[in-house]
């Protein structure tokens, strides 16, 4: 893997500089959500660091360094809102050499998260959500939300992007619905019973 002093030239060149601090940001609350719940906190760092990495390519180097991450589709192939996600995954492990699989997953999902994720997907899920400088509509109930538990954050987030995507007419990732209703069930007080 290269240096992460390299790893951080490279984001401060080929992002703009509000988000390359998103990304600080994104680290820095990675690591506090998981001192919280015991998670490797460099893992969280470097998740949280890398995350967006390819946020600002076009859609053909997103392409370019997508392919053959797992489980792509259509719709993620046509948005640079979603391709991202996994592009920023296929970057880190092609160009920076990344290795280490939690983290490039952590990486892959954080746009729309999965069923299933694991404790360190759902940090940084939640953490680019409500890193200190987001201040977008709802960040507010998201971090209080957050302080509850960090599904109950993540809760909060899904509410946000989902009414926003209602809201303003696009298309909502299946990936992100089922994902979303794994949490809600996790949740529920009176989980594996029947639903009204
Ligand atoms: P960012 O990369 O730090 O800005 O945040 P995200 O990776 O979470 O989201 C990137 C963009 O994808 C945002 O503009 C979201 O509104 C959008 N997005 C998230 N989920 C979906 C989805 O299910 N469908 C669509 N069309 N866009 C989504
Ligand atoms: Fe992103
Ligand atoms: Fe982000």
């Amino acid at each position: 893997m290269w240096e992460e002093q390299k790893m951080r030239q490279w984001l401060q060149q080929h992002l703009p500089a509000g988000r390359y601090a998103h990304c600080e940001g994104t680290a820095e609350t990675a690591v506090a959500l998981a001192a919280r719940v015991g998670v490797d906190k460099y893992k969280a760092h470097l998740a949280g660091l890398l995350h967006d990495a390819a946020k600002s390519l076009s859609l053909a180097e997103m392409r370019h360094y997508a392919e053959g991450e797992p489980l792509l589709d259509t719709m993620l192939w046509n948005s640079r809102n979603l391709l991202h996600a996994p592009a920023s995954s296929g970057l880190c492990r092609r160009l920076f050499a990344v290795d280490d699989e939690g983290i490039l997953a952590a990486i892959r999902w954080h746009t729309t998260g999965r069923v299933g994720m694991t404790l360190l997907e759902r940090i940084v899920f939640l953490a680019d959500a409500m890193e200190p400088t987001r201040n977008y509509r709802g960040v507010e109930e998201i971090r209080k939300a957050a302080q509850d538990s960090i599904e109950s954050g993540m809760l909060a987030s899904y509410r946000e992007t989902f009414c926003f995507l209602l809201e303003s007419g696009q298309p909502i990732h299946p990936a992100g619905i089922v994902a979303r209703n794994a949490i809600l069930e996790e949740l529920r007080p009176t989980k594996g019973e029947p639903l009204p």
